[in-house]
């Protein structure tokens, strides 16, 4: 069928999970959408990731509620669509007396509220086989955190969302303009009334002289994924250790925090040199995904580091039990971050809004941003 006949009310641009989120959420609403994909596929930034949805890294409070509730909606959809995805939780783990400091800090503040629990060594080896026991301090456990493949969900929210709720996806046609109401898109013109884009990292396709001036940060991070383990080897809950604690704004304001970056630095400057903490999460057939780094502007460049990943196996197997972690496959990816805000939201002329800069964070707030981008604009 062609849909160049068809009048859409939403024209999204970009099939990864903020375009995603957004036709989700105005096909909710009763609306017609059509989503371009200028790849076959997309192949950005979220099909790159740990497909961890993961509230705990927010800010306690305005940041941590909107992840909270990003979290409930992907919930809804993952059970509607029928997509494999495990409630898993996380375990923060201390395996030195100033880590375990900030958790206990952290906990201290926000365990009641939030209902995170700050477990002992034999709990935490309780909640999770796949950890060292040696040098073991405490660990901060957390039930919200959601585990979901980022490959396996961003193929198959589309074919979803066409039968469900009527979307329409247009792949290898990338947008080009926007005169309301046409989009051009693949050399051809379209009838949408709003314009929602969605464009990842690309800031110079559409509106580049709004999206150029943002002081966007391009950010490439290093990641690797071990054979596939079945249900011989299971990680239970997501993991992150020491290292993890200097990443998360959540943690910024535990009071001994810079004596633990502090060391960190000291004795180990090349997690500072290349971003690295270090994370695990695990999908359906028993693949565990290990990152990452952060090298940020000119530093980017298409060429892998073996010494970073070479850095972060060397830290995993610090926390990590596997008897035989073969690694199988190693990739980067790219995401751009706002200068200083969790995310950008831009509208250049009526009738278009822009959504990105959302960082590391955005498999985490896509579907709790994209309801608060489209309630904003549309009531
Ligand atoms: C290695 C890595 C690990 C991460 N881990 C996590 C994690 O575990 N949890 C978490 O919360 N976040 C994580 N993130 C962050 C998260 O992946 C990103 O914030 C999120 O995927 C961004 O989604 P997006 O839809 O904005 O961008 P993308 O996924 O990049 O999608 C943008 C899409 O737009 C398309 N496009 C661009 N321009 C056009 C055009 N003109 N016409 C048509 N199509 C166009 C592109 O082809 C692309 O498919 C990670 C990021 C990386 C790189």
């Amino acid at each position: 069928m062609d849909f160049r006949s068809i009048s859409f009310d939403d024209a999204v641009v970009g099939a990864g999970i903020l375009g995603l989120a957004h036709a989700y959420t105005l096909a909710r609403r009763g609306r017609k959408v059509i989503v371009f994909e200028r790849s076959q596929r997309a192949q950005g930034a979220s099909v790159r990731n740990f497909g961890m949805i993961w509230p705990i890294g927010q800010t306690a409070g305005h940041n941590r509620e909107l992840a909270l509730r990003s979290r409930e909606i992907w919930l809804e959809l993952l059970a509607e669509a029928g997509i494999w995805h495990e409630r898993v939780g996380s375990l923060h783990l201390a395996y030195a007396d100033d880590e375990a400091a900030v958790l206990h800090e952290f906990a201290d503040r926000e365990a009641e509220r939030y209902g995170y629990e700050l477990l002992t060594a034999a709990q935490a080896l309780n909640k999770s086989s796949a950890i060292l026991a040696e040098n073991l301090r405490c660990a901060l456990w957390s039930a919200d955190e959601t585990c979901v493949d980022p490959r396996l969900t961003v193929a198959s929210i589309p074919a979803f969302l066409e039968a469900k709720y009527g979307v329409k996806f247009a792949f290898n046609t990338a947008v080009t303009a926007f005169h309301s109401p046409r989009v051009v898109a693949g050399g051809e013109q379209w009838h949408a009334e709003r314009l929602w884009v969605c464009s990842g990292d690309d800031t110079q396709t559409l509106y580049p002289e709004l999206l150029e001036n943002q002081g966007f940060r391009r950010c490439k991070l290093q990641m690797m994924r071990s054979q596939p383990y079945g249900n011989v080897f299971r990680l239970g809950p997501m993991l992150a250790a020491g290292l993890t604690l200097r990443h998360y704004t959540s943690f910024k304001d535990c009071p001994t925090l810079p004596a633990l970056q502090a060391r960190y630095a000291e004795r180990n400057p090349d997690f500072d040199r290349y971003g690295i903490h270090v994370m695990a999460s695990q999908n359906g057939n028993g693949e565990v995904t290990i990152g990452d780094s952060h090298e940020y502007g000119a530093d980017i460049t298409p060429f892998d580091r073996e010494e970073i990943d070479g850095l972060i196996l060397n830290y995993l197997s610090g926390f990590l039990n596997c008897p035989d972690l073969r690694i199988s496959q190693r990739w980067h990816g790219i995401y751009l971050k706002h200068p200083t805000d969790l995310y950008f939201v831009g509208r250049p002329e009526p009738g278009v809004v822009i959504t990105t800069g959302v960082g590391g964070n955005g498999m985490t707030l896509s579907f709790g941003l994209a309801e608060r981008v489209i309630t904003t604009t549309l009531d």
